[in-house]
């Protein structure tokens, strides 16, 4: 029932499969077979998990027949430079509102979001910023306009799509190759990516690859929550009957290190091994966390040596040069 999604209205941004690349240097350090899904390579304004998810809310947006996106995040956000390349693709205007309050540095995706042109407004909190995009949404619409408001992270049944259909890009890859999958590792922030990746594996009919969201923030019980509650919305929104449980939907929040956002030394560290090991580029808010909990899972035995892990690097590549003081201070 997998091919349901693919009929969904969907704006063509950027080529798949991206690349699946073999980790050899830390597959032998780790004693796992490491693959590592490249969503950080993409085409669309340096890439990343949002743009699979924005190909089928702009589909669902041209087809309802909006010229207008509204979204909201955090000033590093991706998704947010992301919604705003999307809509420049799509020849719409693209308002953003950003949180916490103040106008910050002008660097990284907040430099590529005015670059590519996108209205920024701040909002103090995430209440204040709902509240904005309303207003916003009427205020447009009073002008004539078509608004369509994407919600934080892309995380809706639509953008769990994405996902659904890049479960079977992954799974393709890997049977290609030869090889069966024990653990899909990446991080979770808003749960849309781990929705998609749970549902269609579901789908698929994949019952042995466990996947494990590491939380960049949020607690682990309320991330399952959020993350069921998207499968089933998108199951609804495919017409598909599945039945998804509790078990299926595994979070670990042990590698927030203080929280979303926060950077410490040991993210820097990762970011750093793995650069020095692979060439590899990670991010300090969502993928070096999920590198961490990867790696301090194989120390700890909950990732047997000798298993198959699909590691998806997610994006975020501006972030690095938007948090770049934070992150030089450790360096020799
Ligand atoms: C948004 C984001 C995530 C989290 O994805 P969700 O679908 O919101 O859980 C992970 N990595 C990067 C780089 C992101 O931008």
């Amino acid at each position: 029932m997998i091919w349901r999604a693919f009929l969904f209205p969907r704006f063509h941004l950027i080529s798949t499969p991206t690349p699946l690349e073999k980790a050899e240097r830390l597959s032998k350090e780790f004693g796992i077979e490491l693959y590592i899904k490249r969503d950080d390579v993409m085409e669309l304004a340096f890439g990343g998990n949002k743009a699979r998810k924005l190909e089928f809310l702009l589909g669902d947006a041209i087809s309802r027949g909006c010229d207008t996106l509204i979204t909201v995040g955090a000033y590093h956000s991706n998704h947010v430079r992301l919604t705003i390349a999307a809509a420049r693709k799509a020849g719409m205007d693209a308002y953003a509102v950003l949180t916490p309050p103040g106008e910050p540095e002008i660097q990284g995706n907040l430099f590529l979001d005015k670059l590519l042109g996108g209205h920024i407004l701040y909002a103090g909190d995430r209440d204040e910023a709902e509240k904005i995009m309303k207003e916003l949404a009427e205020q447009l619409t009073s002008q004539g306009k078509k608004p369509y408001v994407i919600p934080g992270g892309g995380a809706n049944a639509y953008g769990v799509l994405g996902y659904v259909v890049a479960s079977l890009e992954i799974m393709q890859q890997l049977y290609s190759l030869g090889k069966k999958p024990n653990y899909i590792i990446h991080a979770t922030g808003t749960g849309a990516t781990q929705a998609g990746l749970v549902l269609g594996l579901k789908l698929i009919g994949v019952d042995e690859v466990n996947v494990i969201g590491v939380s960049v923030g949020r607690p682990k019980f309320e991330s399952e929550e959020r993350i069921l509650k998207l499968i089933n919305e998108c199951a609804r929104l495919m017409g598909v009957d599945v039945p998804v449980s509790e078990e299926d939907v595994k979070v670990v929040d042990n590698y927030t290190f203080g929280g979303y956002g926060v950077i410490t030394k040991e993210v820097f560290d990762t970011m750093k091994y793995v650069a020095e090991k692979e060439a590899i580029i990670l991010d300090p808010v969502y993928t070096s966390k999920a590198m961490y909990g990867l790696m301090d899972m194989v120390r700890n035995g909950e990732i047997e040596k000798g298993s198959t892990v699909v590691f998806i690097h997610t994006g975020g590549t501006p972030i690095p040069f938007q948090k770049m003081s934070d992150l030089s201070k450790y360096l020799e």
